[in-house]
């Protein structure tokens, strides 16, 4: 049986990852300092006697005997990452810096959660791990994006340095239950809208695009990362490569929702990247032919479903 540590388990991704491993016979501890992240996300695993919660701050240090280490602790939404951005880069940052330290001292693997924001708003479509990104370095997207940047460049200077087995995966846009219905991400907040059949909000002309993961297909990727060869070490990208304008995207949900909600434009925010679609040529070849298998249809259906059961009182 091995340890495994889930910094940010108690948030979306987290939540699901640390169920998964459970099923697979882990014991996993799960840190969280809850900001982003809930109780309503984990309570489920509470009684299995090989889960442990932990309320922690990952830019304080952290010490435990374990194999395994998946960080995914930081705020992820825009609108979350930039309520503190001080913080946030602290928690990249620091975070990737302790849990670093904890990986060489127990000799630990461990896995950094990384983003397709580390490349910006990219002049290369799709995007290949090799290509550096376009990234402004004083916006208010930096916080979020030069703090995920500099927390490879750590995970590769402990590998270098000091040996420590590293593994970098580039997540991209990916949605499920257990998004947070509040936390202002696109697809969270179109279903939120058209369920409460309120107007849907398109930021800009709605043109530009996004690829979306549903959550299955990502944890599926993360785990076969971390088993990987040991040479292996990304950064990957892990995404599904289909691509949607927000337009596409505010349809579809209308469609699957029966919704009578109508498109509404507000101003785009600043930086908002145009275009984003994986390439996951590394991925496929590296990771025994992983490519993600849901659909934005099928990955919808269950997300809607979702949405449904948390919204229902307010609905009525
Ligand atoms: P989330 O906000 O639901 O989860 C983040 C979790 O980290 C939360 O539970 C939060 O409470 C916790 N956290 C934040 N700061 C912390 C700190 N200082 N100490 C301890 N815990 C802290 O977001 P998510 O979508 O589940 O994202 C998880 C990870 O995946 C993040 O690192 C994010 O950058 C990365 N990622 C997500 C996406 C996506 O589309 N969801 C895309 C790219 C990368
Ligand atoms: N977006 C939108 N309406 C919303 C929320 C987001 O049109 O209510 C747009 C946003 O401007 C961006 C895209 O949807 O172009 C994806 O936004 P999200 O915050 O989900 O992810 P990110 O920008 O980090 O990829």
């Amino acid at each position: 049986m091995k340890r495994i540590l889930v910094t940010g388990g108690a948030g979306f991704i987290g939540s699901h990852l640390c169920e998964r491993l459970l099923k697979e016979r882990n014991e996993v501890i799960c840190l969280d300092n809850y900001f982003t992240g809930s109780k309503e996300n984990i309570v489920h695993l509470l009684d299995n006697p090989y889960f442990e919660l932990v309320r922690h701050d990952v830019t304080e240090p952290y010490f435990a005997e374990v194999d395994e280490i998946y960080n995914l602790a930081c705020p992820a939404s825009p609108p979350h990452y930039q309520y503190n951005p001080i913080k946030t880069i602290k928690t990249s940052v620091m975070g990737a810096i302790n849990m670093l330290g904890l990986a060489k001292r127990v000799n630990a693997k461990i896995l950094q959660a990384s983003t397709s924001e580390v490349y910006g708003d990219p002049k290369v479509h799709p995007q290949p791990e090799s290509y550096w990104g376009n990234v402004n370095p004083i916006g208010i997207r930096s916080c979020y994006d030069e703090g995920k940047r500099c927390a490879e460049t750590l995970f590769m200077d402990y590998h270098n340095q000091n040996d420590v087995k590293i593994k970098i995966i580039r997540i991209f846009n990916t949605y499920g239950p257990r998004m947070n219905p509040n936390d202002g991400r696109v697809v969270s907040n179109f279903i939120v809208q058209a369920l409460k059949g309120e107007d849907i909000t398109i930021y800009g002309d709605g043109t530009q695009t996004r690829s979306f993961q549903y959550v299955d297909d990502l944890v599926e990727g993360m785990i076969r990362m971390m088993n990987s060869e040991d040479d292996f070490i990304g950064p990957v990208n892990i995404g599904n490569p289909g691509e949607f304008t927000m337009i596409e995207l505010a349809e579809k949900i209308i469609e699957k929702t029966n919704s009578q909600s109508k498109l509404v434009y507000k101003e785009l925010p600043k930086d908002d990247p145009m275009q984003r679609k994986p390439d996951i040529t590394l991925a496929f070849n590296n990771l025994n032919s992983w490519k993600p298998v849901i659909n934005l249809d099928k990955g919808l259906q269950s997300t809607v479903k979702y949405f449904e059961s948390v919204l229902q009182p307010s609905l009525m």
